[in-house]
């Protein structure tokens, strides 16, 4: 029978591991073990998604001149309601040299810098003309419609820290200021292992008994999901051997991914594989559905994640276990986001084990104030083939047999490419 807690007997030589745990515990562990990754250099361009490690500071004012915020006119002082000449024009990325005197106008573009002596710019859509000049509006505020010098940042102000996320304001941040590389948190080198005999790659006719991998680029796929780069995967047949190879070719690499192998079966090697290997085993099997096999071992800073070969569970393993990992390696909040949607149907789930459901949830429908969940059940808990297009995993505690609908039950987003 399963122990809740470990596997450590009197005078066992076995190391000790935890098994039968909750997913809370489980998930805990796995970021208890995960360390976040050192910084390394990056092209600017290069690093969407990535964390900074660098506090980044204004290399100039900004903005850099007094500039136009319209296009229109740069008038002087007391120029309501007058009819000005227009006497230059100040054009996006040209100083006029010229300075704004009483009574007369610069026709200027936003962007452009504001002639000296400007006081107010006037759109131009508030003005007319006379043939002699442009009359100006009765009313002018100073210093309207002009971003002075300095205004939103002053030359070393800081205006990111580490720790903040390159997305795409934080990319025009950065370009904004010169930085053409920045110092970021590296992201996992990723390598995925898919074990079993029976499978054979996507490209070749099977034989009978033969089925294709569709765990290797499913995995790979989130993992893209997560910003990896560096992602490569290897196949294994179940034996303890080919196993060990693979693993060793990703002596390196801070993640291994093994798919299958990993249940009761004769050959069901992984287990074996890795502790050949000298990896200890943190924990073995997790009160969930799907996934009760999962096995969770490490090596250093390496981590591997044995996830059971049913795509689904492998699917669910990596939802809830590996995705936080990989986040707190990133330097990112690596908890899920879990929050509560209301159930569309009644479930029935297994009351020994929490219960993870492949659902959509659709946030312009709610009730009661919380999103509704359509789950979606295929024919079985491993097939995938009815299980297009679902955006969540809802979690039903165990300890009920049955879940009404229009219940309460918290759900996370999968995390999309
Ligand atoms: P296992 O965990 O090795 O006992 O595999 C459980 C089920 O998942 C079996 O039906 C396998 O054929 C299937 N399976 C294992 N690995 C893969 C894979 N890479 N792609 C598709 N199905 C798989
Ligand atoms: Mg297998």
């Amino acid at each position: 029978m399963d122990t809740l807690v470990n596997n450590f007997e009197n005078n066992s030589t076995e190391p000790v591991y935890r098994s039968m745990i909750t997913p809370e515990e489980a998930l805990q562990l796995v970021l208890d073990t995960t360390k976040q990754l050192p910084a390394e250099k990056r092209a600017t361009h290069d690093s969407t998604g990535y964390v900074l490690a660098e506090t980044v500071r204004a290399d100039r004012d900004q903005p850099p001149f007094d500039r136009a915020m319209m296009d229109g006119y740069a008038v002087p002082g007391e120029a309501a309601g007058q009819s000005l000449p227009v006497v230059d024009q100040a054009p996006a990325g040209q100083s006029s040299s010229r300075h704004l005197s009483k009574g007369e106008c610069v026709e200027i573009m936003t962007g452009a810098a504001c002639p000296c002596g400007t006081v107010a710019v006037i759109p131009k859509e508030q003005t007319s003309s006379n043939g002699n000049g442009v009359i100006m509006p009765s009313r002018m505020t100073p210093g309207q419609h002009i971003a002075y010098r300095g205004s939103e940042c002053q030359k070393g102000d800081v205006v990111l820290s580490p720790g903040d996320r390159i997305d795409a304001l934080a990319m025009a941040v950065l370009t904004s200021f010169g930085k053409t590389h920045a110092s970021v948190i590296r992201s996992p080198r990723i390598g995925i292992i898919t074990t079993g005999s029976e499978l054979v790659s996507p490209g070749t006719i099977p034989g009978p008994s033969h089925i294709r991998n569709s765990n290797g680029p499913m995995i790979a796929a989130m993992t893209q999901g997560f910003g990896v780069k560096h992602v490569i995967a290897h196949h294994a047949n179940d034996n303890t051997s080919s196993i060990i190879e693979c693993i060793d070719q990703f002596a390196e690499y801070d993640i291994v991914l093994l798919t299958g192998g990993v249940s009761a079966g004769r050959f069901d090697l992984v287990p074996e594989a890795l502790k050949l290997c000298g990896s200890d085993v943190v924990f073995r099997k997790v009160r969930q559905k799907p996934g009760k096999p999962l096995l969770f071992a490490c090596r250093r800073n390496q981590l591997f994640f044995a996830l059971p070969g049913n795509p689904l569970a492998s699917h669910f393993c990596f939802h809830y276990y590996v995705g936080p990992a990989i986040r707190k390696m990133q330097g990112r909040k690596p908890s899920l986001h879990r929050i509560p949607g209301r159930l569309k149907e009644a479930l029935k789930p297994n009351p020994e084990r929490t219960h993870f459901v492949l659902g959509f949830v659709d946030y312009t429908a709610c009730q009661g104030g919380l999103p509704l969940l359509q789950p979606q059940l295929g024919k079985s808990s491993a097939d995938i083939f009815h299980a297009v297009g679902p955006n969540c995993y809802m979690e039903i505690p165990s300890g009920k047999s049955v879940i009404p609908a229009g219940q309460a039950v918290p759900f996370s987003s999968i995390e999309q490419i």
